[in-house]
Protein backbone atom coordinates (compact mmCIF):
# COMPACT_ATOMS: atom_id res chain seq x y z
CA UNK A 1 0.00 0.00 0.00
CA UNK A 2 1.39 3.34 -1.03
CA UNK A 3 1.20 6.40 1.44
CA UNK A 4 3.85 8.94 0.15
CA UNK A 5 2.61 8.77 -3.36
CA UNK A 6 -0.90 8.90 -1.99
CA UNK A 7 -3.18 11.76 -3.66
CA UNK A 8 -4.33 12.80 0.19
CA UNK A 9 -0.86 12.14 1.82
CA UNK A 10 -0.36 15.37 2.51
CA UNK A 11 3.17 15.41 4.29
CA UNK A 12 1.43 13.55 7.83
CA UNK A 13 3.87 13.04 10.20
CA UNK A 14 2.74 9.59 11.36
CA UNK A 15 0.25 7.05 9.88
CA UNK A 16 0.11 3.79 12.12
CA UNK A 17 -1.58 0.18 10.76
CA UNK A 18 -2.36 -1.56 13.95
CA UNK A 19 -4.16 -5.00 13.99
CA UNK A 20 -5.51 -7.43 17.17
CA UNK A 21 -5.40 -10.85 16.06
CA UNK A 22 -8.06 -11.98 19.33
CA UNK A 23 -10.42 -8.92 18.92
CA UNK A 24 -10.28 -8.68 15.23
CA UNK A 25 -9.20 -5.24 15.22
CA UNK A 26 -7.82 -3.56 12.05
CA UNK A 27 -7.39 0.24 12.59
CA UNK A 28 -5.08 3.14 11.19
CA UNK A 29 -4.43 6.10 13.04
CA UNK A 30 -3.44 9.22 11.01
CA UNK A 31 -1.37 11.90 12.87
CA UNK A 32 -1.09 14.86 10.72
CA UNK A 33 0.64 17.88 12.07
CA UNK A 34 1.36 18.21 15.51
CA UNK A 35 2.95 21.69 15.71
CA UNK A 36 0.47 23.62 17.71
CA UNK A 37 0.23 20.71 20.28
CA UNK A 38 -0.81 17.24 20.24
CA UNK A 39 -3.62 15.76 17.12
CA UNK A 40 -6.84 15.36 18.41
CA UNK A 41 -9.68 13.96 16.21
CA UNK A 42 -12.40 11.61 15.68
CA UNK A 43 -12.16 7.46 15.73
CA UNK A 44 -14.60 6.83 12.74
CA UNK A 45 -15.97 3.36 12.94
CA UNK A 46 -17.17 2.01 9.36
CA UNK A 47 -16.86 -0.87 7.16
CA UNK A 48 -14.23 0.37 4.36
CA UNK A 49 -14.50 -1.57 1.09
CA UNK A 50 -11.49 -1.58 1.25
CA UNK A 51 -8.51 -0.76 3.17
CA UNK A 52 -7.39 1.76 0.92
CA UNK A 53 -10.82 3.32 1.01
CA UNK A 54 -9.94 3.42 4.81
CA UNK A 55 -6.41 5.23 4.17
CA UNK A 56 -8.29 8.00 2.01
CA UNK A 57 -10.31 8.63 4.24
CA UNK A 58 -7.97 8.76 7.27
CA UNK A 59 -5.61 10.88 5.55
CA UNK A 60 -7.61 13.38 4.37
CA UNK A 61 -9.97 13.97 7.55
CA UNK A 62 -7.11 14.00 9.70
CA UNK A 63 -5.61 17.19 7.53
CA UNK A 64 -9.08 18.69 8.00
CA UNK A 65 -8.60 18.58 12.07
CA UNK A 66 -5.21 20.08 11.44
CA UNK A 67 -7.17 23.17 9.63
CA UNK A 68 -10.18 23.12 12.46
CA UNK A 69 -8.13 23.39 15.53
CA UNK A 70 -5.75 25.80 13.75
CA UNK A 71 -8.35 28.22 12.91
CA UNK A 72 -10.30 27.58 16.44
CA UNK A 73 -7.35 28.79 17.99
CA UNK A 74 -6.68 25.39 19.92
CA UNK A 75 -3.42 24.41 20.99
CA UNK A 76 -4.10 21.58 19.22
CA UNK A 77 -2.85 19.37 16.10
CA UNK A 78 -4.76 17.14 13.46
CA UNK A 79 -5.18 13.44 13.58
CA UNK A 80 -8.09 10.87 12.77
CA UNK A 81 -8.47 7.03 13.75
CA UNK A 82 -10.39 4.70 11.48
CA UNK A 83 -11.31 0.93 12.43
CA UNK A 84 -12.30 -1.10 9.76
CA UNK A 85 -15.27 -2.94 10.86
CA UNK A 86 -19.50 -2.67 11.42
CA UNK A 87 -20.32 -0.33 14.04
CA UNK A 88 -23.66 -2.05 14.66
CA UNK A 89 -22.40 -5.56 14.31
CA UNK A 90 -18.68 -5.93 15.22
CA UNK A 91 -17.74 -3.48 17.74
CA UNK A 92 -16.98 -5.89 20.69
CA UNK A 93 -15.76 -3.89 23.99
CA UNK A 94 -12.21 -6.76 23.13
CA UNK A 95 -12.26 -4.46 19.97
CA UNK A 96 -12.32 -0.96 21.75
CA UNK A 97 -9.93 -2.27 24.68
CA UNK A 98 -7.40 -3.39 21.27
CA UNK A 99 -7.98 0.37 19.86
CA UNK A 100 -7.36 1.87 23.49
CA UNK A 101 -3.82 -0.25 23.48
CA UNK A 102 -3.16 0.93 20.18
CA UNK A 103 -3.97 5.09 20.70
CA UNK A 104 -1.65 4.37 23.94
CA UNK A 105 0.70 3.39 22.41
CA UNK A 106 1.48 6.43 20.62
CA UNK A 107 2.19 7.96 24.13
CA UNK A 108 -0.46 11.21 23.64
CA UNK A 109 0.51 12.43 19.85
CA UNK A 110 -2.72 11.38 19.47
CA UNK A 111 -5.85 11.96 21.32
CA UNK A 112 -9.59 10.10 19.88
CA UNK A 113 -12.52 11.58 20.68
CA UNK A 114 -16.42 10.42 19.32
CA UNK A 115 -17.05 10.45 15.30
CA UNK A 116 -19.50 8.36 13.38
CA UNK A 117 -19.92 4.71 14.09
CA UNK A 118 -18.20 5.59 17.74
CA UNK A 119 -20.35 6.56 20.63
CA UNK A 120 -20.02 8.21 24.22
CA UNK A 121 -20.21 4.50 26.21
CA UNK A 122 -17.13 3.13 23.51
CA UNK A 123 -15.04 6.16 24.64
CA UNK A 124 -15.65 4.97 27.84
CA UNK A 125 -14.42 1.33 27.01
CA UNK A 126 -11.20 2.78 24.94
CA UNK A 127 -10.38 4.92 28.73
CA UNK A 128 -9.81 1.51 30.16
CA UNK A 129 -6.93 1.34 27.98
CA UNK A 130 -5.57 4.76 27.65
CA UNK A 131 -5.90 7.87 29.12
CA UNK A 132 -5.52 10.16 25.66
CA UNK A 133 -9.58 10.27 25.19
CA UNK A 134 -11.47 13.07 25.00
CA UNK A 135 -15.38 13.46 24.28
CA UNK A 136 -15.99 11.74 27.97
CA UNK A 137 -17.90 14.76 29.04
CA UNK A 138 -17.44 17.27 31.84
CA UNK A 139 -18.49 16.83 36.04
CA UNK A 140 -20.95 14.18 34.73
CA UNK A 141 -22.18 16.35 31.69
CA UNK A 142 -22.82 14.35 28.75
CA UNK A 143 -19.90 14.11 26.12
CA UNK A 144 -22.33 14.82 22.79
CA UNK A 145 -20.48 18.01 21.20
CA UNK A 146 -23.63 18.81 19.11
CA UNK A 147 -25.29 21.75 21.36
CA UNK A 148 -21.69 22.96 21.14
CA UNK A 149 -21.38 22.23 17.51
CA UNK A 150 -24.47 23.92 16.56
CA UNK A 151 -24.17 27.25 18.80
CA UNK A 152 -20.22 27.61 16.57
CA UNK A 153 -22.89 27.23 13.30
CA UNK A 154 -25.47 29.80 14.68
CA UNK A 155 -22.07 32.57 15.49
CA UNK A 156 -20.92 31.62 11.80
CA UNK A 157 -24.34 31.76 10.32
CA UNK A 158 -24.77 35.40 11.87
CA UNK A 159 -21.16 36.60 10.70
CA UNK A 160 -21.76 35.54 7.12
CA UNK A 161 -25.70 36.80 7.42
CA UNK A 162 -23.85 40.30 8.08
CA UNK A 163 -20.67 39.55 5.02
CA UNK A 164 -23.17 38.43 2.77
CA UNK A 165 -26.90 39.54 3.41
CA UNK A 166 -25.69 43.17 5.08
CA UNK A 167 -28.22 42.45 7.91
CA UNK A 168 -27.27 42.13 11.83
CA UNK A 169 -30.68 40.37 12.94
CA UNK A 170 -31.85 37.27 11.52
CA UNK A 171 -35.95 37.72 12.38
CA UNK A 172 -37.36 36.41 9.31
CA UNK A 173 -34.44 35.68 7.67
CA UNK A 174 -35.56 32.16 5.51
CA UNK A 175 -33.19 29.48 6.42
CA UNK A 176 -33.10 25.93 4.60
CA UNK A 177 -32.11 22.79 6.69
CA UNK A 178 -30.67 19.88 5.54
CA UNK A 179 -30.86 17.43 8.07
CA UNK A 180 -32.13 17.32 10.96
CA UNK A 181 -29.99 15.39 13.36
CA UNK A 182 -28.43 15.77 16.44
CA UNK A 183 -26.48 19.21 14.87
CA UNK A 184 -29.32 20.39 12.74
CA UNK A 185 -32.27 20.07 15.33
CA UNK A 186 -30.50 22.38 18.11
CA UNK A 187 -29.31 24.74 14.88
CA UNK A 188 -33.27 24.76 14.31
CA UNK A 189 -34.46 25.73 17.90
CA UNK A 190 -31.68 28.34 18.12
CA UNK A 191 -32.40 29.63 14.99
CA UNK A 192 -36.28 29.57 15.50
CA UNK A 193 -36.03 31.34 18.88
CA UNK A 194 -33.98 34.36 17.39
CA UNK A 195 -36.95 35.00 14.80
CA UNK A 196 -35.86 33.07 11.84
CA UNK A 197 -38.22 31.40 9.57
CA UNK A 198 -37.00 27.72 9.22
CA UNK A 199 -37.41 25.35 5.60
CA UNK A 200 -36.42 21.85 7.03
CA UNK A 201 -36.08 18.55 5.51
CA UNK A 202 -34.35 15.13 6.47
CA UNK A 203 -35.15 11.40 5.11
CA UNK A 204 -36.07 10.22 8.62
CA UNK A 205 -40.31 11.27 7.87
CA UNK A 206 -40.91 11.01 11.35
CA UNK A 207 -38.05 12.91 12.98
CA UNK A 208 -38.65 15.63 10.80
CA UNK A 209 -42.09 16.00 11.27
CA UNK A 210 -42.10 16.78 15.03
CA UNK A 211 -39.39 19.15 14.86
CA UNK A 212 -41.05 21.26 12.06
CA UNK A 213 -44.40 21.15 14.23
CA UNK A 214 -42.33 22.07 17.34
CA UNK A 215 -41.15 25.07 15.41
CA UNK A 216 -43.84 26.07 12.94
CA UNK A 217 -41.57 25.11 10.13
CA UNK A 218 -42.07 24.31 6.56
CA UNK A 219 -41.22 21.07 5.09
CA UNK A 220 -39.30 20.38 2.14
CA UNK A 221 -38.74 16.70 0.58
CA UNK A 222 -34.76 15.98 0.55
CA UNK A 223 -34.78 16.26 -2.94
CA UNK A 224 -36.08 19.50 -3.21
CA UNK A 225 -33.91 21.78 -0.16
CA UNK A 226 -31.48 23.07 -3.09
CA UNK A 227 -34.65 25.14 -4.52
CA UNK A 228 -36.04 26.17 -1.36
CA UNK A 229 -37.01 29.96 -1.69
CA UNK A 230 -34.56 30.85 1.10
CA UNK A 231 -32.12 33.82 2.43
CA UNK A 232 -29.35 30.53 3.92
CA UNK A 233 -28.78 27.11 3.22
CA UNK A 234 -27.55 25.47 5.88
CA UNK A 235 -25.93 21.54 5.05
CA UNK A 236 -26.21 19.75 8.28
CA UNK A 237 -26.46 16.23 6.93
CA UNK A 238 -23.75 14.34 4.72
CA UNK A 239 -20.73 15.60 2.89
CA UNK A 240 -20.64 16.24 -0.51
CA UNK A 241 -23.73 18.73 -0.30
CA UNK A 242 -22.46 21.35 -2.73
CA UNK A 243 -22.06 19.67 -5.97
CA UNK A 244 -21.93 21.64 -9.34
CA UNK A 245 -25.59 20.99 -9.94
CA UNK A 246 -26.48 21.89 -6.49
CA UNK A 247 -24.61 25.22 -6.85
CA UNK A 248 -27.00 25.99 -9.64
CA UNK A 249 -30.05 25.51 -8.39
CA UNK A 250 -29.66 27.64 -4.85
CA UNK A 251 -31.75 30.46 -4.21
CA UNK A 252 -30.22 31.12 -0.78
CA UNK A 253 -27.05 34.01 -1.05
CA UNK A 254 -25.73 32.51 2.13
CA UNK A 255 -24.41 28.67 2.48
CA UNK A 256 -23.36 28.18 6.32
CA UNK A 257 -23.91 24.53 8.04
CA UNK A 258 -22.32 21.85 10.14
CA UNK A 259 -21.64 19.43 7.81
CA UNK A 260 -18.01 18.23 7.36
CA UNK A 261 -16.65 18.68 4.02
CA UNK A 262 -19.32 19.90 2.30
CA UNK A 263 -17.57 20.98 -1.31
CA UNK A 264 -18.05 17.77 -3.33
CA UNK A 265 -14.99 19.51 -5.28
CA UNK A 266 -12.34 22.15 -4.34
CA UNK A 267 -13.72 24.00 -7.50
CA UNK A 268 -17.15 24.35 -6.12
CA UNK A 269 -15.57 27.23 -4.04
CA UNK A 270 -15.14 29.11 -7.09
CA UNK A 271 -19.10 28.38 -8.65
CA UNK A 272 -20.22 29.61 -5.30
CA UNK A 273 -18.25 32.56 -5.94
CA UNK A 274 -19.58 33.21 -9.09
CA UNK A 275 -22.78 33.02 -8.20
CA UNK A 276 -22.68 36.01 -5.72
CA UNK A 277 -23.04 33.01 -2.99
CA UNK A 278 -21.16 33.50 0.37
CA UNK A 279 -19.74 29.83 1.41
CA UNK A 280 -18.75 29.99 5.05
CA UNK A 281 -15.87 27.11 5.19
CA UNK A 282 -17.20 24.51 7.19
CA UNK A 283 -14.76 23.45 9.06
CA UNK A 284 -14.29 26.97 10.90
CA UNK A 285 -18.34 27.22 11.30
CA UNK A 286 -18.38 23.29 12.76
CA UNK A 287 -15.51 23.92 15.49
CA UNK A 288 -17.62 24.60 18.16
CA UNK A 289 -17.84 20.62 19.46
CA UNK A 290 -14.05 20.44 19.36
CA UNK A 291 -13.51 23.56 21.06
CA UNK A 292 -15.75 22.07 23.66
CA UNK A 293 -13.71 19.13 23.88
CA UNK A 294 -10.35 20.80 23.95
CA UNK A 295 -11.79 22.76 27.22
CA UNK A 296 -12.66 19.43 28.88
CA UNK A 297 -8.73 18.68 29.30
CA UNK A 298 -8.27 21.99 31.12
CA UNK A 299 -8.36 21.99 34.86
CA UNK A 300 -10.03 25.77 34.53
CA UNK A 301 -13.10 24.34 32.82
CA UNK A 302 -15.92 26.95 32.54
CA UNK A 303 -18.80 26.96 30.72
CA UNK A 304 -19.26 30.67 29.91
CA UNK A 305 -14.95 30.26 28.26
CA UNK A 306 -16.38 27.41 27.02
CA UNK A 307 -18.77 29.51 24.56
CA UNK A 308 -16.69 32.91 24.59
CA UNK A 309 -14.56 30.69 22.33
CA UNK A 310 -16.91 29.12 20.27
CA UNK A 311 -18.20 32.48 20.08
CA UNK A 312 -14.82 33.57 18.58
CA UNK A 313 -15.81 31.75 14.94
CA UNK A 314 -18.27 34.72 14.90
CA UNK A 315 -15.05 36.83 14.30
CA UNK A 316 -12.46 34.68 12.45
CA UNK A 317 -15.16 34.45 9.86
CA UNK A 318 -15.42 38.19 9.58
CA UNK A 319 -12.09 38.08 9.32
CA UNK A 320 -11.81 35.58 6.48
CA UNK A 321 -15.07 37.19 4.70
CA UNK A 322 -13.08 40.68 4.75
CA UNK A 323 -10.17 39.09 3.53
CA UNK A 324 -11.19 37.20 0.68
CA UNK A 325 -13.57 40.18 -0.73
CA UNK A 326 -10.03 42.54 -0.56
CA UNK A 327 -8.13 39.53 -2.42
CA UNK A 328 -10.60 38.35 -4.41
CA UNK A 329 -10.71 34.85 -3.31
CA UNK A 330 -13.19 32.62 -2.17
CA UNK A 331 -13.55 32.19 1.46
CA UNK A 332 -12.35 28.28 1.59
CA UNK A 333 -9.44 29.30 -0.17
CA UNK A 334 -8.98 32.27 2.68
CA UNK A 335 -9.71 30.06 5.25
CA UNK A 336 -7.10 26.94 3.97
CA UNK A 337 -4.62 30.00 3.40
CA UNK A 338 -4.91 31.51 7.42
CA UNK A 339 -4.82 28.22 8.54
CA UNK A 340 -1.45 27.13 7.06
CA UNK A 341 -0.30 30.39 8.12
CA UNK A 342 -1.38 29.62 12.12
CA UNK A 343 0.10 25.96 12.25
CA UNK A 344 3.21 26.04 9.98
CA UNK A 345 4.02 29.47 12.53
CA UNK A 346 2.74 27.01 15.66
P1 LIG B 1 -26.72 13.08 12.65
O1 LIG B 1 -26.48 11.75 12.03
O2 LIG B 1 -27.27 13.17 14.03
O3 LIG B 1 -27.69 13.95 11.70
C1 LIG B 1 -27.65 13.90 10.31
C2 LIG B 1 -29.09 13.95 9.85
O4 LIG B 1 -29.10 14.05 8.42
C3 LIG B 1 -29.89 12.70 10.20
O5 LIG B 1 -31.10 13.08 10.84
C4 LIG B 1 -30.14 12.04 8.84
O6 LIG B 1 -31.39 11.35 8.79
C5 LIG B 1 -30.12 13.22 7.90
N1 LIG B 1 -29.82 12.92 6.52
C6 LIG B 1 -28.97 11.99 6.01
N2 LIG B 1 -28.97 12.05 4.68
C7 LIG B 1 -29.82 13.04 4.32
C8 LIG B 1 -30.23 13.58 3.09
N3 LIG B 1 -29.79 13.12 1.91
N4 LIG B 1 -31.11 14.61 3.10
C9 LIG B 1 -31.59 15.10 4.25
N5 LIG B 1 -31.23 14.62 5.47
C10 LIG B 1 -30.36 13.60 5.50
O7 LIG B 1 -25.33 13.85 12.54
P2 LIG B 1 -24.90 15.18 13.32
O8 LIG B 1 -24.09 14.80 14.49
O9 LIG B 1 -26.07 16.07 13.47
O10 LIG B 1 -23.90 15.82 12.26
C11 LIG B 1 -24.37 16.44 11.07
C12 LIG B 1 -23.20 16.83 10.19
O11 LIG B 1 -22.35 17.73 10.90
C13 LIG B 1 -22.31 15.67 9.76
O12 LIG B 1 -21.81 15.94 8.47
C14 LIG B 1 -21.16 15.71 10.76
O13 LIG B 1 -19.97 15.17 10.23
C15 LIG B 1 -21.02 17.21 10.96
N6 LIG B 1 -20.42 17.56 12.26
C16 LIG B 1 -21.03 17.18 13.41
C17 LIG B 1 -20.47 17.54 14.64
C18 LIG B 1 -21.14 17.17 15.94
O14 LIG B 1 -20.81 17.77 16.98
N7 LIG B 1 -22.09 16.24 15.94
C19 LIG B 1 -19.27 18.28 14.67
C20 LIG B 1 -18.69 18.67 13.47
C21 LIG B 1 -19.27 18.31 12.27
Amino acid sequence: MLVFDHPEFDHHQQVVFGSDEASGLRAIIAIHDTHRGPALGGLRIFPYASEADALTDVLRLSRGMTYKSALADLPLGGGKAVIIADPRRDKRPELLRAMGRLIDSLSGHYITAEDSGSSEADMQIIAERTDHVGGLGHNGRSGDPSPFTAHGVFCALKSAVRHGLGRDDLGELRVAIQGVGHVGAHLARQLHEAGAQLVLTDVDRDALGRLADELDAEVSAPESIADAEVDVFAPCAMGAALTPAVVERLKARVVCGAANNQLAEPDVARLLRERGILYTPDYVANAGGVIEIAWQRREDYRREDVMAHIEGIGATLDEIFRRAEREGLSPAQVADDLARERFRAG
